[in-house]
């Protein structure tokens, strides 16, 4: 594995000493013993990167780089990208807990999503509307000049090309801000860009925490779109930060509370049963599309359960390093002790406990918590409320269609559902009616579907702006109108 990876600032091609002398010192997860440290950044640092990002943008070396150039380049990137996977995969396993054998956005998906981008940027046109003959009214999208990308932890690697794949394909240049826990895929990826034939002041890289940070670019007057993932809490902040500065464009990516819906309509329940597993604990559920609620027809709730149960029972927990673990750790201490403590407050609201519950593998000194099962969740308790971030799913009964619908949609945050139907109508009823994004399932899924092609938008707290596909480069583009008017 690649160690040798400093965490400084990459600035016009450059690492670059931090400004800051303070340091935040990086755990590994599976032991909890220190990795090494990062500086914490500073806002002198992300001012040298958004003057070097704006200076890069104005004098065009990018964005006037003509299309098929580009498209060669992120071909080119996207390639390296794949050739390093397995050693941005073993980075991010140390430091954040996601195991390598885990193939749910790798760095191979993101390599794959960086070609889509690359295959992408020449296709999207402008418009020329019907106008009278004096008039020649045209629309361009135009890239937005510098934006300011603030990733999370739980899909290190790929986070960070789900922001700068569309960011650049759309012309733009770019600061972005890893995660503190996981900086080194970030900074590798940085430079793999500039050896793929990026120009220098493109791509940057600024490490450190978010308070100082990612706050720092957030508020800059010189970024013109900040596209954030991560937390509610902190989207929150970083709306304020855009009101606060220069009404830049925002794009939030935030937390979810997406429910399992399971009829008693002829669902394979073993079929069901795999999903919910794999849906639940994948990254041990650390995703922000974890189905975390396990909304059940009443009549076939037992026989789920135990389907579910034994499923939990058999993950494969260990060293995210090795290529036999299934489960790994959660990514800190202070995660660990949130899920414990949601743990806790399940059992002392009367919920039923399952499986699962209990810290696991302690002999390592690492944050292991067993895949967690509850029965006879309130809908209203803070279990089936609130997004946990860890592996524990909560099931709540319902009796027919009107009321899964009710209990699915009773919750703030609106990101994606998972419908196990054999009924067309039912499925179709549910689409239309759930708050969230909707996969309708009847069957085994055998096959990656439509891919990256796909956009999704997400609502109420789970935030706004559309990510992935076409209209998620659409995100990273303005439309400018010229108006001709001739005599
Ligand atoms: P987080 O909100 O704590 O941190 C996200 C990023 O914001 C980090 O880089 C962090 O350093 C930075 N940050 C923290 N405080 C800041 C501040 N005051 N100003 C500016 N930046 C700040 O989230 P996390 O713990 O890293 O990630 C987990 C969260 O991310 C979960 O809520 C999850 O649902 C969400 N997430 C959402 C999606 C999505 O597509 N909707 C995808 C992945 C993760």
């Amino acid at each position: 594995m690649n160690k040798s990876i400093t965490v400084m600032p990459l600035i016009e091609g450059t690492l670059t000493e931090s400004t800051a002398s303070d340091t935040y010192e990086v755990i590994n997860p599976a032991t909890d013993k220190p990795l090494f440290s990062i500086p914490v950044g500073s806002e002198a640092d992300i001012d040298r990167a958004v003057t070097s990002a704006r200076t890069a943008f104005d004098d065009g070396r990018w964005c006037h780089t003509s299309p098929s150039s580009r498209k060669k380049i992120l071909h080119r990137f996207a390639d390296l990208i794949e050739a390093e996977a397995a050693t941005l995969d073993a980075l991010d396993a140390e430091e954040m807990g996601k195991p390598i054998s885990v193939e749910f956005c790798n760095s191979v998906a993101a390599a794959g999503l960086m070609r889509f981008y690359a295959e992408a940027l020449d296709k999207l046109s402008g418009d020329v509307f019907n106008s009278d003959r004096n008039n020649f009214v045209t629309q361009r999208h135009v890239p937005m000049g510098v934006v300011g990308a603030i990733v999370p932890w739980n899909f290190p690697a790929y986070c960070v090309v789900l922001k700068c794949a569309p960011a650049l394909a759309a012309g733009n240049t770019l600061v972005l801000k890893p995660s503190e826990l996981s900086s080194r895929s970030a900074i590798r990826i940085a430079q793999l860009a500039l050896e793929s034939g990026i120009p220098p002041g493109v791509f940057n890289v600024v490490p450190g925490t978010g308070e100082i940070v990612g706050k720092a670019l957030a508020l800059h007057q010189q970024v013109d779109l900040i596209t954030f993932t991560g937390s509610t809490a902190v989207g929150r902040f970083i709306m304020h930060y855009a009101g606060q500065s220069n009404l830049k464009r925002v794009m939030l990516e935030c937390g979810g509370k997406s429910p399992h819906i399971v009829f008693d309509d002829g669902v394979d329940l073993d079929t069901a049963a795999d999903a919910v597993t794999q849906l639940m604990l994948t990254n041990q559920g650390q995703i922000c599309s974890a189905g975390t609620r396990l909304l059940v027809q009443n009549t076939i709730e037992d026989a789920l359960l135990e389907k579910v149960a034994l499923r939990f029972k058999k993950v494969v927990m260990g060293n995210p390093l090795d290529p036999k673990t299934t489960f790994g750790p959660l990514a800190t201490a202070k995660q660990y002790a949130i899920v414990m403590r949601y743990i806790e407050s399940g059992q002392a609201s009367g919920a039923t406990l399952i499986t699962g519950g209990k810290k696991a593998l302690e002999e390592t000194g690492g944050h292991f918590i067993e895949p967690t099962l509850f029965q006879g969740v309130k809908a209203d308790a803070p279990l089936a409320q609130e997004e946990i971030f860890g592996p524990v799913l909560s099931t709540i009964t319902f009796t027919d269609e009107a009321d899964a619908i009710r209990i699915a949609n009773n919750t703030r945050y609106a990101l994606m559902s998972y419908v196990w139907t054999h009924n067309l109508g039912t499925g179709m009823r549910i689409a239309d009616n759930i708050h969230s994004n909707a996969a309708i399932l009847s069957g085994k899924p055998t096959s990656v579907g439509a891919g990256h092609v796909v956009s999704i938008e997400p609502a109420g707290l789970s935030g706004f702006g559309t990510e992935s596909g076409l209209a998620g480069m659409e995100s990273y583009l303005r439309r400018k109108t010229h108006t001709f008017l001739y005599g």
